[in-house]
């Protein structure tokens, strides 16, 4: 710190020195006057000049006033054949020539401003980059974040719901508490520990939490800092950052977004990117300079392990990849607790059941929804969080804010609460589909209504007709704005993509095609890069392909009719649902068995 002030304090007064130095150069040191040519011959020929210095374009020099002291003066020459022989004529004790000066000038003047430019530039240049990260000195050099091993004080104690990812990190641990141990009983530790999952799931807080367990630095950067501004950079700062995670060592790096520079290289069209290639190139010189146990492990993160460079993965690079998973039942209710921990729950409060009404929810989901609950208790002036309050949080996070003002129109309305009523009422007519919990009408992010379909518990494998009366759910939004106002909107849209999502599932991957059969015609994950899709033949011929089209539609189209059979049969049914919606806004599984009963039409 104190020496990065010295520095910068050298750096301006540098830059003073300069300035200074330009400016005595371009202007006169003293106070000259300056005297026509004829006013300089009149104080010659009164023998008053004492010593002069000649140039091509001005005469410098000294005359003594009447007053007797000697005055400073100068003056444009003008051609003078004579002047020589004057200077000799009138007793000048001292007359000298003097090179071009305005030519030096120009020159001082040239090459000072393009010195002046680079200072500022350079001064600049630092102060934005300070400004970007309180740890950057200078270009090139690391922005990574340091967190102290002593006050880092996130522990294993604050992840849940991942025990073996954390089982398998505690060895790591150990490793970093005590390296020589681990020398000289010559175990090898891995040099690079690859953590993948969704976004949301911990990965951070986990490699956060190994430093903090074992109590080393944890040095912590984004693989996309990486690669911004100049080719060259971001290798620069790859080296930087090993060089001081070393000097601290035993010490945690973490390099998240690890897929920013990590992709797979030569995907690009042209070869690919540059800088993040040279970056790259860095990271693994970096990991194979490794001594092992010198006391460094690098964590690295990833939502896309699938795009990473072959190169990575190699032994003795990230040899060690571990799955962080979404959380499950069990999981979520940990996670739940973790966070319950920092706020004021209500006793009556039970995070088993948040937990169940959470699938696919991830770590940072949860933690979002415990403090939105927290936000709402507070707004409502209450003391602790209730039941009610988490139920709504849980809400907002699944499906954005609630919106305050809605500028539905009431015949848009009356089109939404019918496509909510198609989806709900084919989800209760068909057997084993997910129970409706709640069915709205009100704006919530993007989505103009939504059906809450809630499974009764989390599930690994689903039939095949359970995927058929999924996609005929999917439909029923559009078959009732189909059957009741003979026309269809744009509303629908999403149900569409999700339902052609499954189908095509249905008929590539999970073989439940009869025609096509038990195939998989999964093509490759979807690449950003375009070189490598190019270059990827699809594996199946024309006619498989037509067939899979066929089939595709066959299963939307089976869908969709067994969606409008329902909902016509049961068309009394869907117009109290939708009146109801219409009215209420929102429907709870309660409310929409007793309309359906009352209109006969009872699950
Ligand atoms: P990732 O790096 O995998 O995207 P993060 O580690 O950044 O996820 O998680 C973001 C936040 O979500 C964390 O700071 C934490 O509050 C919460 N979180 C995520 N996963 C968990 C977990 N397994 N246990 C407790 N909290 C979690
Ligand atoms: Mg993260
Ligand atoms: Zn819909």
């Amino acid at each position: 710190m104190e020496n990065r002030n010295f520095k910068q304090l050298a750096l301006w007064a540098l830059a003073f020195i300069l300035l200074v130095a330009l400016f005595r150069n371009v202007k006169a040191p003293e106070q000259q006057i300056k005297i026509p040519y004829s006013g300089f011959q009149k104080e010659l020929k009164a023998g008053a000049v004492v010593s002069v210095k000649v140039q091509p374009d001005i005469i410098e020099g000294k005359y003594k006033a009447t007053d007797g002291h000697l005055v400073d003066f100068e003056t444009i020459p003008l051609p003078d054949a004579n002047l020589v022989q004057d200077l000799q004529t009138y007793h000048v004790a001292r007359y000298e020539g003097e090179p071009d000066r305005s030519w030096i000038t120009s020159l001082a003047v040239n090459v000072g401003w393009i010195v002046l430019f680079f200072v500022f530039w350079w001064l600049f240049f630092i102060r934005q980059v300070q400004v970007g990260g309180k740890q950057a000195m200078s270009f090139g050099k690391t922005r990574a974040k340091l967190s102290d091993g002593n006050k880092n004080k996130t522990t294993f104690a604050d992840v849940a719901g991942c025990d073996e990812a954390k089982e398998e990190l505690s060895e790591i641990v150990d490793f970093l508490k005590n390296p020589e141990q681990f020398r000289k009983l010559g175990g090898k530790m891995p040099r690079g520990v690859l953590l993948f999952g969704l976004p949301g799931t911990g990965k951070t807080l986990l490699a956060r939490a190994v430093a903090g367990e074992a109590g080393v630095p944890f040095f912590s950067a984004s693989a996309s800092e990486f690669v911004e501004m100049f080719v060259g950079v971001g290798a620069s700062r790859v080296r930087d950052l090993f060089v001081q995670a070393k000097k601290a060592a035993p010490a945690v790096i973490f390099v998240d977004e690890l897929d920013a520079v990590g992709r797979h290289r030569f995907a690009g069209i042209g070869g690919g990117h540059d800088e993040r290639e040279q970056t790259l190139n860095q990271l693994l010189v970096e990991l194979d300079g490794f001594e092992q146990n010198q006391g460094i492990v690098l964590i690295a993160a990833t939502n896309r392990p699938d795009v990473l460079d072959p190169a990575l993965l190699r032994p003795g690079r990230f040899d060690r990849q571990i799955n962080v998973p979404a959380p499950h039942l069990k999981g979520r209710e940990e996670i739940l607790k973790v966070h319950a921990r920092n706020v004021k729950m209500a006793q009556s409060v039970d995070l088993a059941l948040v937990a169940r009404r959470t699938p696919g929810f991830s770590g940072a989901d949860l933690a979002n929804v415990i403090n939105e609950a927290a936000l709402l208790a507070a707004r409502k002036k209450k003391e602790a969080i209730e039941t009610v309050d988490l139920e709504e949080a849980i809400e907002r996070v699944m499906a954005g804010p609630q919106k305050k003002t809605s500028v539905m129109s009431d015949k848009e309305k009356r089109i939404v609460a019918y496509h909510e009523s198609g989806h709900t009422l084919v989800a209760k007519i068909l057997p084993g589909t997910d129970p409706v919990h709640k069915v709205s009408i009100i704006s919530r992010g993007h989505a103009l209504g939504y059906t809450l379909q809630l499974p009764t518990e989390d599930k690994y494998l689903t039939s095949k007709s359970e995927i058929l009366n999924r996609l005929a759910v999917l439909f029923g939004g559009r078959c009732a704005e189909e059957i009741i106002f003979s026309d269809v909107t744009t509303g629908a849209s999403d149900d569409i993509a999700k339902a052609s999502a499954f189908a095509i599932r249905m008929v590539t991957e999970f073989g439940m095609s009869e025609k096509i059969g038990p195939l998989s015609l999964k093509k490759p994950d979807q690449e950003i890069f375009l070189g490598r899709d190019i270059a990827q033949q699809p594996n199946y011929s024309d006619n498989t392909a037509r067939l899979v089209d066929e089939e595709v539609k066959r299963i939307i189209i089976e869908a969709q009719s067994k969606a409008r059979d329902i909902l016509s049969t049961h068309k009394r049914a869907l117009d109290a649902l939708a009146a109801k919606l219409f009215d209420r806004e929102v429907l709870n599984g309660e409310d929409i068995d007793a309309i359906l009963q009352q209109a006969g039409a009872a699950a």
